[in-house]
């Protein structure tokens, strides 16, 4: 194990770089080579998650008095020195996550396309004026903070999504405290690190690392948090709704996927295959909006399946830091075991295993927790690996006979996070659009690719209808206000 030189991270709680209270720490490891550690981070306490809502309390009387433009000119600074740092931080997010490095930096990318974004919304943090029914009289409305907001971020996206939760929070006036996934707290402490360089004052920021099992409860269970935002599974997500219903704080939830693409028996298959490589393999099959089912029209199902099964055996496993690999690892050990406990059910529920279907080995992959591309075909609805996310770089092809029947299946699951549809048929291109019932669909592209200035959410298990990103992005964050001024002449 390399530990010599190996960096302590700590907490940040009222401007301060502090360890937790217990002192201890845990280990956060690079998933391609198990035996590197990327560094110790605090194992805090619910007490340090006391400490840092009364950092944020105290923070906030000011912060929410200082002019959305002079906020958004710290959120700008912030995207500019991630800007100038996208190459050191990508890599460290690599090695960090598992990534390729060329996905890493479009998860920089994101960050800071939408901290530019956000930044220039404190210039146009606007209300309404609407005419009163009464003469002499104003209404209008405005917007506030929510106040003291927890934000919980997953691993898969270690940067983008703690990126573009705190940057609206902040916009908007709140004070905050980032609990990252324990698997990737190095970029969460990244960001607080050029906030702070930013020039964002002491508490309006806070970043407490430790699980989340514990840290969870005390951070959404606490009365002095008016708003909790968790990406993360659908599971917890029920979790902290329940905690937030009992005195009915606010909460919005980006959660699970069983993402599919249609394709019918007009589509351009090569186009179709090569999309759904990239969308089901990419991240290794772990982004939410993941290509997890492919539903497909019999009459190409053999056309497409030989395509599928090429690219598996195409991609090149292995660490991201080398340019020519296409697909990481699994983020850790566990998520090994999960993916290759699917396995096992989908071939005892009947489906065909075309390729791959276990953990790859040999050489330097046995050092880290990587997972061979796997294709399973004759899968039919009611299997588990039709219905339950896998998280992992596993397909399940499901032959249908007709539209209909493909949107019947589409939209059977519980999930409804992101769909799409390959047809060269205008009629069945807006048809889809009307009938999939998805917060995303892409026609004729893979399941995968935000845009910043773009709505992103799911319907569904997939979250509780909010959307994150896009024109709204900042409202998610704030308080309405309708004021009503009345004028009558004496
Ligand atoms: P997870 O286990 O739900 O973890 C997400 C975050 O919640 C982590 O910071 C975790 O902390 C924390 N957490 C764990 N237990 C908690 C509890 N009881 N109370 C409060 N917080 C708790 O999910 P994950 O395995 O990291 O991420 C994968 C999931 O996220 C997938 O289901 C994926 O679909 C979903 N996802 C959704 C989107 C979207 O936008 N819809 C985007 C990305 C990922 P620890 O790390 O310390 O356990
Ligand atoms: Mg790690």
């Amino acid at each position: 194990m390399t530990t010599a030189g190996v960096p302590t991270f700590q907490n940040f709680i009222g401007g301060e770089w502090v360890n937790s209270l217990s002192g201890k720490t845990f280990i956060d490891r690079n998933p391609a080579h198990e035996d590197q550690i990327i560094g110790y981070f605090q194992q805090s306490g619910t007490e340090d998650i006391d400490r840092a809502i009364a950092a944020a309390k105290t923070a906030l009387p000011a912060w929410r008095a200082t002019p959305p433009p002079e906020r958004g000119e710290i959120i700008l600074r912030a995207a500019l020195l991630l800007e100038q740092r996208r190459e050191e931080l990508s890599k460290l997010l690599t090695q960090e996550m598992g990534k390729p490095l060329k996905e890493a930096r479009g998860d920089l990318q994101t960050a800071i396309d939408f901290g530019k974004y956000v930044a220039a919304e404190g210039r146009r943090a606007e209300g309404e004026t609407v005419p009163s029914a009464l003469r002499d009289k104003m209404c209008l409305t405005v917007r506030e903070p929510m106040g003291v907001v927890g934000i919980i971020t997953p691993w898969n996206f270690p940067l983008a999504i703690p990126a573009w939760k705190t940057f609206p929070a902040l916009m908007a006036g709140n004070t905050v405290i980032l609990k990252p996934a324990s698997d990737t707290p190095l970029l969460s402490l990244k960001l607080v690190e050029i906030l702070a360089e930013a020039g964002i004052p002491s508490g309006v920021i806070n970043l407490v690392t430790g699980p989340g099992s514990t840290l969870g409860d005390a951070l959404t269970g606490d009365p002095r948090v008016s708003m909790i935002s968790l990406t993360g599974s659908t599971e917890v997500g029920k979790h902290i709704a329940a905690i937030c219903a009992k005195d009915l704080r606010r909460v919005t939830l980006e959660l699970g996927g069983k993402n599919a693409v249609i394709v019918l028996d007009d589509a351009n298959l090569d186009d179709a295959a090569a999309a759904i490589a990239w969308a089901g393999f990419g991240t290794t099959g772990q982004r939410c909006t993941a290509t997890s089912r492919v539903i497909v029209h019999k009459n190409v199902v053999d056309a497409l399946n030989e395509r599928l099964v090429a690219l598996a055996k195409s991609q090149k496993i292995g660490d991201g830091l080398d340019p020519v690999i296409d697909m990481g690892p699994l983020v850790n050990r566990t998520r090994v075991a999960a993916v290759d406990e699917y396995i096992g059910v989908g071939k005892n529920e009947g489906a065909r295993l075309l390729v791959g279907g276990r953990p790859a080995r040999g050489g330097e992959l046995d050092n880290g927790s990587f997972f061979e591309p796997t294709v399973f075909t004759d899968v039919t609805p009611n299997m588990r690996i039709a219905r339950e996310e896998i998280f992992g770089p596993v397909l399940s092809v499901l032959p249908v006979a007709s539209y209909d029947e493909a949107i019947e299946v589409a939209n059977s699951v519980e999930y409804g996070l992101s769909c799409a549809i390959f047809t060269e048929n205008m009629r069945n291109v807006f048809h889809a659009m009307r009938d999939i019932q998805s917060g995303l669909i892409y026609v004729n592209a893979g399941t995968t690719g935000a845009e910043p200035h773009l709505p992103f959410g799911g319907m569904k298990m997939s979250g509780n209808g909010h959307r994150e990103l896009g024109a709204t992005a900042v409202d998610e964050w704030s308080e309405v206000k309708t004021v009503f001024v009345t004028y009558p002449k004496r």
